[in-house]
């Protein structure tokens, strides 16, 4: 499968489904359970992500030592439901780049895999001669804050958005992930900030390169129900990209079967209006 392959499967129909999590990483259900999901929800394609491996310790990543069981199990799927839906095996993997010879999807560990499609996303940044993850629950965020950055929110929307440049000028991917996640625990650590001038420059120039480097974005619906509305990436954002002439699918990001179509049909409208807009 190539990025145009998910294109095209994404302008035949909107009953796809390309970012999911299960057991091999912090998903909360077996895979299988997702493709049962699926098939009752109408999918027609559904493209499993788990977290990629990393080289530094996360309790939200798969090991490579279960990557071949990944594959295993990926087979018997397709084997077994081949007759109701298209499964596809991919993977949601971390930047982290520099001093880790360029981890990132671009990197040959990740290329040597017979994965079909790679989402690739920043939920780390740097910290010291470390990364801390910045892409999980706010209360968390907060402590980080104080603990690794002296409570510097600019510094740290600013290290977030290089690592995604950075990641996108790499390359090796076919979908960018949730390309302005911090946004979200920015906005809580600091109401409005995603209105302040120097922040959006920032998210534009990321926008920019996306544009300008042909990547699919994905319209991530994952907070939709639970943060009012919430989509990554925002309206403004969406709007420049769709006018710089970007693909934009619509995925999940389930980690629980039961919201394996969360928040998409109102992804697809918004779509639709800014598209006539
Ligand atoms: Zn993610
Ligand atoms: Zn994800």
């Amino acid at each position: 499968m190539t990025a145009n392959d998910i294109i095209d499967i994404a302008a035949a129909t909107p009953r796809y489904n390309f970012h999911g999590h299960t057991q091999f990483c912090d998903g909360h259900a077996p895979m299988e359970d997702f493709v049962v999901a699926a098939i009752a929800a109408g999918l027609k394609h559904y493209g499993f992500t788990p977290h990629s491996p990393i080289p530094i310790a996360s309790p939200c990543n798969m090991g490579e030592d279960s990557v071949d069981e990944y594959f295993a199990e990926i087979r018997r799927l397709r084997e077994k439901y081949r007759d109701r839906i298209s499964l596809y095996a991919g993977m949601e993997v971390d930047y982290l780049g520099g001093s880790w010879g360029s981890w990132g999807s671009s990197c040959s560990y990740i290329q040597s895999l017979p994965l079909d499609f790679r989402i690739g996303s920043v939920h780390f940044i740097p910290a010291g001669d470390g990364f801390v993850d910045v892409d999980g629950h706010f209360d968390s965020f907060k402590v980080k804050m104080s603990r690794y950055f002296d409570n510097d929110i600019e510094s740290v929307v600013k290290s977030f958005y290089a690592q995604s440049i950075k990641m996108v000028e790499a390359g090796g991917f076919d979908i960018i992930g949730h390309f302005d996640k911090i946004g979200h625990n920015a906005s809580h650590f600091r109401p409005g900030i995603e209105s302040e001038d120097w922040y959006m420059a920032e998210a534009d120039r990321l926008a920019d390169c996306i544009i300008d480097n042909g990547c699919i974005v994905e319209l991530n619906t994952k907070a939709y129900h639970q943060h009012n509305h919430r989509v990554f990436p925002s309206e403004r954002l969406l709007k420049r990209i769709i006018r710089g002439g970007t693909k934009v699918i619509v995925n999940s990001d389930a980690h629980d079967p039961a919201l394996i179509e969360s928040g998409r049909q109102e992804g697809f409208e918004l779509l639709e209006l800014l598209n006539k807009s």
